[in-house]
């Protein structure tokens, strides 16, 4: 081998994250190589300072620096309306759209029996409590179209139908079985807008 070890240690961090392959991630140890110190530091303390400083929202589980994320923060945005998504990526799919204007509630997960994932280890309590102090009018959900997905919202629906709220799902222009955050802008923001109503 003719490339040192720290090299070589390098490049298999970097190519353990997700994307990269053993060529791009020596093509990146080549690039940071021919970078100044400064901005390799730089780099450094970026990560660790969001890693430090970046945690889930107390609210809604996005992701914030301080307690609340920026949307629960905003004031213009309909604290009415409530988006259930499974992951926060989700919620980054529906933000592109920039149709959806109310707060959200990440789940950070779906109901999988499987993986004896259940209505408990998703606290969905927490999401009922929120339901019942928030004056939420509505709970929109966008799990995804597949089985785990399915599930949810079915779960989701009849804890909620004892509540005074009424519980949409987003249309199914999302192909079954796919993923949210694949979906295009265009048949994400149909399947808001043809949401349903659900029965618990
Ligand atoms: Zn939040």
């Amino acid at each position: 081998m003719f490339l040192p070890r720290r090299f070589i240690e390098l490049s298999a961090k970097l190519g353990s994250l997700p994307g990269i392959g053993p060529k791009a991630a020596d093509r990146l140890v080549f690039y940071l190589l021919d970078q100044s110190e400064e901005d390799i530091r730089a780099l450094a303390d970026a990560l660790v300072a969001a890693k430090r400083e970046i945690h889930f929202c107390t609210r809604c589980g996005n992701f914030a620096q301080g307690n609340l994320c920026e949307i629960c923060q905003d004031l213009s945005r309909d604290g009415g309306l409530l988006c259930v998504v499974e992951e926060i990526r989700d919620l980054a799919a529906i933000e592109k759209t920039g149709v959806y204007r109310g707060l959200y509630h990440v789940l950070h997960g779906r109901i999988d029996p499987i993986a004896r994932v259940g209505p408990e280890e998703l606290g969905l309590n927490r999401l009922a409590n929120r339901i019942r102090t928030d004056g939420v009018h509505e709970v929109i959900i966008a799990t995804n179209p597949n089985f785990n997905g399915d599930i949810t919202a079915m779960y989701i629906a009849k804890l909620l139908s004892e509540l005074n709220v009424r519980v949409t799902r987003i249309a199914t222009g999302i192909p079954k079985g796919s993923e949210l955050e694949f979906a295009d802008v265009f048949t994400l923001t149909q399947a808001l807008e043809k949401r349903t109503d659900v029965q618990g």
